[in-house]
């Protein structure tokens, strides 16, 4: 059977380039690259063009990146680096990496967001206090696809002496970034979300910014992430952004078509069904659509039988009882929640996967509705409420805010 991946916003495939790139890392160029000799100066020069290559994605020098371990361990050293005793202001719809960490930090308060999963500037301004050290709004949602106001939010904290990290892991690759024009000082990426290798990513940290280290031992990163180097990991991680600074633009352009294509396929011929954070700003290959009257997880058995790998949220918390927190932020009941999928577009997908798709929603929704008691369609519900005809006591499922189709 043919499988189709629509989950990219968990993770994506290494690409081609980039094993190439990481393989003379994993064989000849094996040397430490703290070491003088030969072996271990390879490694260094291996290590020092990764770091380049990070850079140009973000418009950064090179000094300012610091490999890490992943997206997690960038957010967790922002949050920890920066304000471990203090206070810090963050959103409701950040990825565990951020909220997890910002609940362990001295006190933390979390801005909501509107029905479209945006925050208002002015939430976060009205939050700052005397000892807040640090505020993180994530640049992209992983759940969403949802953009944050991020420019806006740097100005304010510039202007209160705030520092400002980023959680850029859903919008490197997706979106151009340039930090230095978004005003972050700290900002994360992660090298699987744009076709680079699992377990390691990158922290921006503008030039001159104290950073408290999460990790003590060596002196590599300049004494901001101790351990001997995965030069392998940051090779492969700055091929994959070498190639989103070289064919990012035209690629992002092709995703956007498939998104939309598929956005609107599904609309059109799924009743009650409905896009969460639309009519939000949102990278181009993300959608996350609720289909009322049905639970997700039998409907995404459901595709995966048929060949087609969808998420129910992210990755992280797919598989767990409770329903998301970001859809939960936007206003959804745990219900509406428990019914909505995420599709995340990438590289590998075609015209014809998404037509396939649409066909596939469309057949196995449908199906589903028609062995759950309680769905009644609103379509059906309108009629029949005109004829007069007894309605169903069918449950009433209003949109959502921001729930738009
Ligand atoms: N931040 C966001 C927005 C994410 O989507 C993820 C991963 O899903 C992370 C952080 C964590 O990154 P990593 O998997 O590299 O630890």
């Amino acid at each position: 059977m043919q499988r189709y991946y629509f989950d990219h916003n968990a993770t994506t495939p290494v690409s081609p380039e980039v094993l190439e790139a990481m393989m003379p890392l994993m064989t000849d160029v094996y040397g430490n690259a703290s070491s003088i000799h030969h072996f271990g100066q390879r490694a260094r020069q291996a290590l020092d063009q990764a770091r380049r290559n990070v850079a140009t994605l973000l418009g950064a020098i090179p000094e300012e990146i610091v490999f890490t371990s992943g997206g997690t361990e960038a957010d967790n050293l922002a949050l920890f680096g920066i304000a471990r005793d203090g206070h810090a202001i963050t959103t409701t719809v950040e990825h565990p990496a951020v909220l997890s960490a910002a609940s362990q930090l001295g006190s933390v308060t979390l801005v909501p967001v509107d029905g479209r999963g945006v925050v208002d500037p002015e939430a976060i301004l009205k939050a700052i206090r005397k000892d807040t050290r640090l505020i993180s709004v994530m640049h992209a949602n992983n759940e969403l696809g949802v953009i944050q106001p991020v420019e806006e939010i740097a100005k304010i904290a510039r202007d209160a002496g705030v520092a400002f990290h980023s959680d850029g892991v859903q919008a490197a690759g997706k979106v151009p970034v340039n930090v230095p024009k978004l005003g972050a000082q700290l900002y994360s990426i992660s090298g699987h979300k744009f076709y680079g290798p699992k377990g390691v990513g990158a922290l921006y940290v503008k030039k001159g910014m104290a950073l408290r280290a999460l990790v003590y031992g060596g002196h590599q990163e300049r004494d901001r992430r101790a351990g001997t180097e995965n030069v392998a990991g940051a090779v492969g991680l700055g091929r994959a952004a070498q190639w989103i600074v070289e064919y990012g633009s035209d690629e992002r352009t092709r995703v956007e078509g498939l998104r939309d294509r598929l956005e609107q396929g599904i609309l059109d011929r799924v009743p009650d069904s409905y896009v969460n954070g639309a009519g939000a700003k949102r990278v181009p290959n993300t959608s996350n659509v609720r289909f009322d009257g049905i639970d997700t997880e039998p409907l995404l058995i459901a595709l995966d039988l048929k060949g087609f790998a969808v998420s129910s949220g992210s990755a992280c918390s797919s598989g767990a009882a409770e329903p998301s927190h970001v859809l939960k932020a936007i206003g959804l009941t745990a219900e509406q929640a428990r019914s909505s999928l995420r599709f995340s577009l990438g590289r590998s997908n075609t015209v014809e996967q998404v037509d396939a798709l649409i066909d596939a929603v469309v057949e196995s929704v449908a199906r589903l509705r028609k062995l759950a008691p309680v769905y009644v369609s609103s379509i059906t519900r309108r009629t029949s409420q005109t004829r007069h005809a007894e309605v169903s006591d069918a449950e009433s499922m209003p949109s959502a805010p921001g729930a738009v189709r």
